[in-house]
């Protein structure tokens, strides 16, 4: 059986769990969360990045440093994760979905400005499989109109943007450590903090509302509470298993891309005669093969290409059902503009399996299978 995705163990997880474990301090903030955010400010270059529950607790802090309020709108892609939206459905506002480009299945930068009201407070850019929106033009539109921009590189941890690396380009940038996701914990996540006005105040936010941090930096000589907050920081057992895979990263990320361009070659057949569409990369980015997906003919076609694979003992997976028509989205956001592309390319794509521990044999297999059911089409 090849299972869609099984999370990566690089081998170095259990000693730090224990080392964690004799350290005797086992709440956040330790020996290995430092380990980590230390990591992640300096392998890319951001300011300030804290390490979080989840991803969704990431984007739910972002929120509320980006002052997010009833009756404000924030702009994103209908064709993403329910926590991109929920995060700020949460804190009152209404969501503006707007259609994504069919060759990325990220947001379509030149529909934004026309989405954009005077009750418009942010933009979260999601960074779909790991490959970056338009980064310029959308920090540009951000610029002309005073938007806080958020991006969601819960997929795009390790990816770039010409020379920047995703999560450091907009004011917030917010990961995810799920085990579905390249580098894990279990459930884990970051947000980076690139405009240092919102520094101090997220290390408040994430103490429960308290100047905890500041107090343990004996900047202030008692905590108290100060603002708005929960608990969004992650026990060291987690960061212990965390620290373990991002001493890991490349070997990791290499290992995917590898995987990622064996799928592109053995299937790119299919696509010169017409039968399948794959992932386009902009020149201007740098991947993370976070994802390989391909997209089919239609509905049809791709339930008949999964149940085929399902009988030869490969796990496929299709996402997301765009948030603008389910029925959370019809409550809490409107999709401005027309649904060109997301809901008719996200029916076509299905996501073949894709992990640190999958072989080039496996690949081989999966993609003989996929030749196979075209064959007979
Ligand atoms: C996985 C994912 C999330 C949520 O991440 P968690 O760490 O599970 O909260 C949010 N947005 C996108 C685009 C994702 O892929």
């Amino acid at each position: 059986m090849i299972p869609f995705n099984q999370p990566a163990i690089t081998g170095k997880e259990e000693f730090y769990i224990k080392e964690a474990i004799q350290k005797n301090h086992l709440s956040g903030d330790g020996f290995f969360t430092k380990k980590c955010s230390a990591w992640l400010e300096d392998q890319f270059s951001a300011s300030k990045a804290l390490l979080t529950t989840s991803c969704t607790h990431a984007l739910e802090m972002a929120a509320m440093l980006a002052g997010i309020k009833e009756g404000d709108e924030v702009i994103m892609p209908s064709y993403t994760f329910v926590s991109t939206a929920n995060a700020f459905v949460i804190r009152g506002a209404k969501i503006v979905f707007v259609d994504v480009r069919p060759d990325t299945m990220n947001i379509d930068e030149s529909l934004i400005e026309a989405a954009i009201t005077e009750k418009t407070k942010a933009i979260v850019p999601v960074h779909y499989a790991g490959v970056a929106c338009e980064m310029n033009e959308i920090m540009n539109i951000a610029t002309r109109h005073d938007l806080i921009v958020i991006e969601d590189a819960a997929q795009g941890v390790m990816s770039k943007y010409q020379d920047r690396y995703l999560g450091t380009i907009g004011h917030f940038g917010c990961y995810s450590f799920h085990e579905t996701k390249n580098y894990n914990c279990g459930e884990g996540g970051a947000l980076l903090i690139n405009d240092e006005r919102f520094i101090e105040r997220a290390e408040i936010i994430r103490e429960k509302g308290t100047n905890r941090t500041r107090f343990f930096r004996g900047q202030v000589d008692k905590y108290s509470w100060v603002d708005i907050g929960s608990s969004y920081l992650p026990s060291e057992l987690n960061a212990a298993f965390l620290y373990a895979q991002l001493e890991q990263a490349t070997v990791i990320n290499d290992h995917r891309l590898e995987c990622w361009n064996a799928y592109r070659q053995e299937l790119d057949v299919l696509r010169i005669g017409g039968q399948i569409e794959l992932p386009h990369v902009p020149e201007d980015c740098t991947h993370n093969a976070h994802m390989f997906y391909l997209k089919v003919k239609n509905l049809e076609q791709r339930t008949a290409l999964i149940g085929y694979l399902k009988s030869k003992n490969i796990h496929t997976v299709f996402h997301y059902v765009p948030l603008h028509s389910s029925s959370a989205g019809l409550e809490f956001g409107q999709m401005i503009g027309e649904d060109r592309f997301t809901t008719s390319e996200s029916e076509k794509l299905i996501r073949l399996p894709l992990f640190y521990k999958l072989t080039l044999e496996q690949v081989k297999e999966v993609t003989n299978e996929i030749k196979q059911f075209f064959n007979k089409q």
